[in-house]
This record gives structure tokens, C-alpha cells and sequence, in this order.
């Protein structure tokens, strides 16, 4: 592995301990991903008060990475604004997925899955949650949620 050892020790923190991991009763919006290569199902649930993040749980099965992507990403979208969760999402992607490492990112633990940079076939794994939340926020704007 290529992570650092404090990066690999927070992953390893959220994916014995996933934050905001369950199926709630009732969503405005929900979508899931699947990442067959390593086998991780990601369905991500967004509770919306207006334009508002109330609340965003996940539920799911799937490797260290893609989980703890998931539960860093729950804490961290929960109570932005869709507009603020949708740039904080891009700043992510870049991270993971851009030409250079972004400095002073604002992502917080999140920048622990930059080092999966190094692990290419490991990328989409950090990514899956985010691409669940993306497709259920174009439900949201869509009006497609039941
Ligand atoms: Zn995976």
C-alpha cells in the first residue's frame, strides 16, 4: 500500500466505524452505485430540508476504501446547502481524479483517500459514494424520487 500510515489509520477508523450507516424510514432522495470490480454497493440516502442537506446515510457492502469514502462523506455534505455539498463533491473528485493534488482542499479527512491516487484500480472505490450522491441529487432536480 502507498497510504500513509496516519491517512490509512483514519481509513481504517471510518470503516470500523462507518458514520451515518443505515437505511432510514423515509428520504427525499436516494440512489445507489455499484463498483463490480471490487464488489462494493453503495446506496446513499439524502434527507432535504428546501436546498438544504438535513441528513445523508448510506447503507451498503464493500471494501475499506469505498466504505469509509461513504462515512467521510456522510459527516461531511450533512447540513450544506446543495450548491456548497455540490462544490465540496467537486473539490473530492478533483482530488481523487484530477491532474495535480489540490493544496489546501478544505476536504479534511477526506484528503486520507488521496493517497489511493497511487492505487489507480482502487479510485473508483473512493468515488463510489460520490457518484450515488450525484445521480440522487440529479433525482432531486429531475423530480424522478417518488
Ligand atoms: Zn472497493
Amino acid at each position: 500500500m502507498a497510504l500513509d500510515a496516519v491517512y490509512l489509520e483514519t481509513i481504517l477508523e471510518h470503516y470500523k466505524r462507518p458514520r451515518n450507516m443505515e437505511r432510514p424510514e423515509r428520504w427525499d432522495a436516494h440512489a445507489r452505485g455499484s463498483n463490480p470490480a471490487c464488489g462494493d454497493e453503495i446506496t446513499v440516502f439524502l434527507d432535504l430540508e428546501g436546498d438544504r442537506l438535513q441528513r445523508v446515510r448510506f447503507e451498503g457492502t464493500g471494501c475499506a476504501i469505498s466504505l469509509s469514502s461513504a462515512s467521510m462523506m456522510t459527516e461531511a455534505l450533512s447540513g450544506k446547502s446543495l450548491e456548497a455539498a455540490e462544490r465540496f463533491r467537486d473539490s473530492f473528485l478533483e482530488l481523487m481524479e484530477g491532474e495535480g493534488a489540490p493544496e489546501g482542499t478544505g476536504l479534511g479527512e477526506l484528503e486520507a483517500l488521496g493517497g489511493v491516487r497511487a492505487l489507480p484500480a482502487r479510485v473508483r472505490c473512493a468515488t463510489l459514494a460520490w457518484e450515488a450522491f450525484t445521480e440522487a441529487l440529479r433525482r432531486v432536480s429531475d423530480g424522478q424520487e417518488e
